[in-house]
């Protein structure tokens, strides 16, 4: 299609969906034409796409995740398709701003954060690296919640993002199972020797798939991300007449879990587990039946990634579907199980490994329960003899009256990663040690990744433009390339130009922080970034101490010698964690306190931007100078957020935790700041518990001076907040060494600030950085996965010179 050809078929779509001319119609009228134009053309692509990979009997792999986040799709479609130049200036052409069009849709926020964007990433990656694999997943009702400040309080608001309808997804009632959740069940033997579960009672549910075209980069493959969305089946649709047990069916799939680490521990959730775990492994079998092959081989046809624990039930429900229906013997039931399975760890935080209490678990899923237990017994009875007591004991998948998801995954299949480098060591040494004594073989690490076109192509096209003018525009596919900046690190003209890309979208972000903050920031400050979750370890805090000690530097001495700078957050806090919505209060009311003071010069400002989300990280990462991934060693597995700032020429203040090690190692030490204890360090301070916050608040007067602040008044309306975190600093010991890293970080800054006045230094250390953001291509992640893990290959594929994979049809 060639621009004029677009036009006349935007147009001529315009006027059978709507009946009207393209001066009549309102942005949500336009989106929905563009977007009809656009599925409707990509919709061969996918069909062919899922033929293709039938007719070949390719081996595909299915990620299993409880979240994904892709934002907003419009752009990252057409980018993808090879229509981004062509429809933008067609729209120009019609009068239409592309810009504004893609404002009206709603982000697809199924997620909370770095666990689901990781989903959306992969789920990229996979189609653009040509590979066969697909997502499966629950299509929530309500996404996460909106975020909104009352009084510098944080509000939750209903993310009624369906609202409009979703064109993207197709509704697929053909492909629709039956899920059973609750009720009871007994075994009976059917005179064959066999015995088979028969159910009583518990409900029924239809599960209906929306599928999602993931399309590639320009390849002409569309894979499918498949989310499950809970309807009444109509042979039961006489047992549901009230609205109460309607409402009760319903529920299920209809919001997202706003708490990203640790588990309520309701029933609620464990249904909706179970329901997206038992469906799509369903639909799995049924489509793997179809292919008439021995169910003996599924295992070369098939591979279950489960990301995080929360599907970890993939391994009993698939044992019971070769059981129970199949009539498959145990033993080989659970060699393909183990061989189709494998698990990805995310976190080390003892608060988030997931556990039900077998109550719980018997009451949503009997017979999953009975396969566990039977999973564990035969455990125990394997390892007894070959392993120690204790060891036994502590890695069995149920101890006191509790069901360890993770144990289950590892036990259940032949594969577990970490997240990066140091994250996987951890598993290994500490976390999961007691199973790395068991199965060494299984452990591996795949450090994390982004999706690359989204992060710089969509989100930054004005360094992009840079980008092509310097090295030519092989980095777009291929991100390695981006290398061949270092070859200009001395051209005074190509860091001017860098520059120059960096200013415009700050001062596009600083248009939009005067929308929606009224605060005024000057576009040459610095603007310093901590973009994630609100969480007590990844330390919001320790930034707004920092940004406290400098505010009262300054108002003893307004002349200080350091450069403006804004700091700028963007965070939601589980709507019942306490702390850390105190947390947003207390930033909030010293973000009013210094915005509004004049006698500081304008070299202080504090901005909290509502709503975080992936389009307005989008909006946020391309105009950071730097960029603050300071969570206490050890505690952040991977991080995602420090790549794409790194991508976008953000300089890194660190600590060596998760992917900030391999970002230290890409770009060497002079190019980022890193900071604080290191992992081995705070393993010590939990050895020997010999940390003391009250020895540093007493003995260290800057510490001393702007903790008080939290507590004296000097920042208004924060008493209750303001005391609840002096306590947990000083009362209940700091439990993530805040105090004891502060010093350190306060001379991080302080180097930040020393190199960014040296204007070309700063430019060189921004370019080292986008030089090196290669290696964080999630299309190198999916690739070592599917290598490694799934065994799983491009179909059609072959390898053109670039060693960039490029789909094919005329090979075949
Ligand atoms: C990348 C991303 C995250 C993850 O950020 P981290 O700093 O790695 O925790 C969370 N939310 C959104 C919207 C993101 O785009």
């Amino acid at each position: 299609m060639d621009k004029t050809e677009f036009k006349r078929c935007f147009s001529r779509r315009l006027a059978e969906k709507f009946a009207m001319e393209v001066s009549d119609a309102s942005p949500n009228e336009l989106y929905q034409t563009l977007g009809s134009l656009m599925t409707s053309t990509y919709s061969q692509n996918w069909q062919q796409t899922w033929k293709d990979y039938r007719e070949a009997g390719q081996k595909q792999a299915y990620y299993f995740s409880i979240e994904f986040l892709p934002g907003k799709m419009l752009k990252s479609n057409l980018l993808n398709m090879g229509w981004l130049e062509m429809v933008s200036e067609g729209l120009t052409e019609l009068g239409i701003s592309l810009d504004d069009l893609a404002e009206v849709e709603p982000d697809m926020a199924l997620g909370n954060g770095g666990l689901g964007r990781l989903a959306s990433c992969f789920m990229d990656s996979i189609a653009s690296t040509g590979l066969p694999g697909n997502g499966n997943g629950i299509r929530y009702e309500y996404g996460l919640f909106k975020q909104r400040f009352v009084d510098n309080y944080q509000v939750e608001l209903p993310d009624e993002w369906l609202q409009k309808g979703n064109l993207w997804e197709v509704r697929k009632e053909s492909k629709a199972v039956d899920v059973r959740i609750g009720g009871d069940v007994y075994l009976s033997e059917d005179g064959f020797g066999n015995l088979t579960p028969n159910y009583q009672g518990g409900m029924l549910l239809r599960a209906v798939p929306y599928d999602t075209g993931m399309v590639g980069y320009q390849n002409d493959i569309v894979n499918t991300m498949r989310l499950w969305s809970v309807e009444i089946s109509p042979e039961e649709e006489d047992r549901y007449r009230s609205i109460g047990d309607r409402r009760a069916v319903e529920d299920l799939t209809s919001v997202l879990y706003p708490d990203d680490s640790s588990e309520a521990g309701r029933k609620l959730r464990l249904s909706q587990e179970y329901f997206f775990v038992s469906a799509g492994v369903q639909s799995i079998l049924r489509y793997y039946k179809q292919l008439n092959k021995p169910m003996d081989e599924i295992n070369q046809y098939i591979a279950i990634h489960i990301n995080d624990t929360h599907p970890a039930m993939c391994v009993a429900e698939f044992m019971r579907l070769l059981i129970d229906q199949e009539k498959m013997g145990w033993e080989r039931a659970w060699n393909l199980t183990q061989e189709v399975m494998s698990y990805t760890n995310h976190t080390i935080m003892a608060e988030a490994l997931e556990k039900w209490s077998i109550d719980m678990m018997k009451s949503v899923c009997p017979r999953i329960y009975q396969i566990i237990e039977e999973i564990d017994r035969r455990f125990v009875e394997e390892m007894t003899g070959v392993h120690d007591f204790d060891l036994i004991q502590r890695t069995r998948v149920i101890q006191c009256g509790q069901v360890h998801m993770a144990h289950l995954a590892i036990i259940g299949s032949h594969s577990t990663n970490g997240v990066a480098k140091l994250h996987s060591d951890l598993l290994k040494s500490v976390v999961l040690h007691d199973f790395y004594l068991l199965y060494p073989a299984r452990f591996n690490n795949k450090t994390n990744g982004i999706a690359m076109r989204r992060w710089t192509q969509l989100a930054n096209p004005a360094l992009s433009n840079v980008l092509d003018d310097t090295i030519g525009d092989s980095w777009r596919k291929n991100p390695s390339d981006l290398r061949l900046l270092l070859n200009f690190e001395e051209d005074d003209q190509v860091l001017e130009a860098l520059a120059d890309a960096k200013w415009e979208n700050k001062k596009r972000l600083a248009t939009y922080i005067e929308d929606h903050c009224g605060i005024k920031v000057n576009s040459n400050a610095i603007f310093d970034v901590q973009i994630k979750r609100l969480h007590a370890y990844k330390r919001q805090l320790l930034n707004l101490l920092h940004i406290i000690k400098l505010y009262l530097d300054l108002k003893e001495n307004p002349d200080l010698p350091i450069e403006p700078r804004v700091f700028i957050f963007g965070a939601k806090a589980a709507p019942s964690y306490h702390y850390a919505k105190s947390i947003i209060k207390v930033i909030n009311e010293t973000a009013s306190l210094i915005n509004q003071d004049d006698s500081i010069n304008n070299k202080l400002k504090v901005v909290f931007l509502a709503n975080y989300n992936v389009s307005l990280a989008e909006r946020i990462i391309p105009a950071a100078d730097v960029s603050e991934q300071i969570s206490l060693a050890s505690k952040e597995a991977s991080g995602t957020s420090n790549m794409k700032l790194m991508l976008n020429g953000a300089v890194t203040i660190a600590t060596l935790d998760g992917a900030n090690v391999e970002i230290r190692d890409a770009v060497g030490d002079d190019n980022i700041a890193i900071f604080g204890l290191t992992e081995s360090e705070v393993y010590q301070y939990y050895e020997n518990r010999s940390y003391s916050s009250t020895d540093i608040f007493k003995n260290d007067a800057v510490v001393y001076k702007v903790v008080k602040t939290l507590v004296d008044g000097t920042i208004p309306n924060i008493i209750s907040e303001g005391q609840e975190i002096f306590d947990s600093l000083i009362k209940y010991n700091d439990e993530f060494f805040v105090l004891r890293d502060f010093g350190d970080y306060c001379l991080a800054q302080e180097s930040i600030n020393q190199a960014y006045q040296d204007k070309r230094r700063w430019r060189q250390i921004s370019l080292r950085n986008i030089a090196n953001a290669g290696r964080f291509s999630s299309d190198k992640t999916v690739q070592r996965y599917a290598d490694d893990i799934w065994q799983i290959e491009p179909a059609f594929a072959h390898e053109d010179d670039r060693g960039v994979t490029q789909h094919d049809t005329y090979l075949f």
